[in-house]
């Protein structure tokens, strides 16, 4: 993990905007009722935007809990001095319930076999656990058949159950919501049910982002989100649902943008290729700028020939296929490009804005994955 503090940018670094991601907290908040809490999904670390920096400011701003895949990640937010209840979202194994107990951290029970393995490594202290509830993804998640069997266990070994949730399989798919009412549905069978065995579930949950800005009714006790904390759309079906269902007044900031320097500029002639495989020439006399930052970083090969970067508020397109650690920019029709110059590759400058949506179009992926996977390595920045 890298530091607010760290650092001379190198090659390249991220930029995180404080005042976006307080927007995008407070417009969450301001969705819910003030006995509903909010997580905020800093999994992955925090989609690529820095786990701890991310922690630590939404705390400030008003989350109420924190959302990590597995014990380790929870542990370095521990160690960082973060105090929030953190949840597991993932699954645990063997010695990880004793690091979540001496941590505090609350796990997630997936499935019958998960807690049977829970309750034979049982730590010394109780560790709140959450029952993920099979709705539909099949993916992690508690069959409603096995609900008798997992509260006996509940009961016998006098386990601490905090939450119960389910996850939506399509909810920022589609702008057809019938699937996810189904779930939605099933989950509120499942918790009556566990009611009914007689365990009492504080904190229902199912909202993700997309749930969270469509609908109210998935709401519970709590809601957890990721990508919307992140200042992106689910989804383009989720911003036209919003506008059919009324939605639409959240109006979300992009937190991250990932900036590089021109390394290099150079002067080639009209009819010459560029780069690996010479998949582009010169049409015309051509101004070169060769940046530091390739497909290891997280800048995708199928941006080669296609994305468009941001040099002095103007695009200049990637030509020639993107290379491990170096790309080329067409940079003749910015005026003045000269080595130093920064090059937005994510972000906005000037008038111009290039997307993670644009992005992830040209790689035939989603948003999440841009973000996520943005120069792994590279300084996270406040500004
Ligand atoms: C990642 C994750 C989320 C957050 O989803 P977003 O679409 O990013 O809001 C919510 N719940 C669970 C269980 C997750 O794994």
């Amino acid at each position: 993990m890298t530091h607010s503090t760290a650092t001379t940018p190198r090659n390249c670094w991220i930029e995180i905007s404080k005042s976006a991601l307080h927007n995008n907290l407070v417009a969450f908040k301001q969705l819910l009722q003030p006995n509903q809490q909010l997580l905020c999904v800093v999994k992955a670390n925090a989609y690529g935007h820095d786990a701890q920096m991310i922690a630590e400011a939404a705390m400030e701003f008003g989350a109420d809990w924190l959302g990590v895949f597995q014990v380790e990640e929870g542990v370095l937010l521990r160690k960082a001095g973060l105090r929030a209840p953190i949840l597991v979202l993932g699954p645990s194994f063997g010695e990880q319930f004793q690091i979540a107990a001496k941590y505090e951290l609350q796990l997630t029970i997936p499935s019958l076999e998960s807690i049977n393995n829970y309750t034979s490594n049982l730590p010394s202290t109780n560790v709140p656990i959450h029952l993920k509830l099979e709705t539909g993804t099949n993916r992690q998640g508690i069959r409603f058949e096995e609900l008798e069997d997992v509260s006996k266990i509940i009961l016998s070994n006098q386990l601490s159950v905090q939450g119960a949730y389910t996850h939506y399989a399509d909810i920022e798919d589609t702008t057809d919501h019938d699937f996810a009412t189904s779930q939605r549905l099933q989950f509120e069978n499942s918790i009556e049910k566990l009611n009914s065995l007689g365990i009492n579930i504080p904190f229902p949950h199912t909202a993700c982002t997309a749930a969270t800005i469509l609908f109210p009714k998935t709401y519970f006790q709590l809601v957890r989100v990721g990508i919307g904390m992140y200042g992106l759309w689910p989804s383009k079906e989720t911003n036209v649902s919003a506008h059919t269902l009324g939605r639409a007044q959240i109006e979300l900031q992009p937190v991250m943008q990932w900036k590089t320097r021109i390394t290099q500029i150079k002067q080639v002639p009209a009819g010459e290729f560029v780069g690996y495989g010479r998949t582009f020439r010169t049409t015309r006399k051509t101004t070169l700028a060769i940046v530091p930052v390739g497909y290891a970083d997280g800048y995708s090969r199928r941006f080669s020939n296609a994305a468009n970067t941001l040099v002095r508020g103007t695009r200049a397109r990637v030509v020639g296929r993107v290379c491990m650690n170096l790309s080329m920019i067409d940079v003749t029709d910015v005026p003045g490009a000269q080595e130093g110059d920064v090059v937005t590759l994510l972000g906005t400058d000037g008038d111009e804005t290039v997307s993670a949506e644009q992005l992830a179009t040209l790689a035939d992926t989603i948003n999440y994955e841009i973000v996520t996977r943005a120069a792994p390595g590279a300084p996270r920045i406040w500004v």
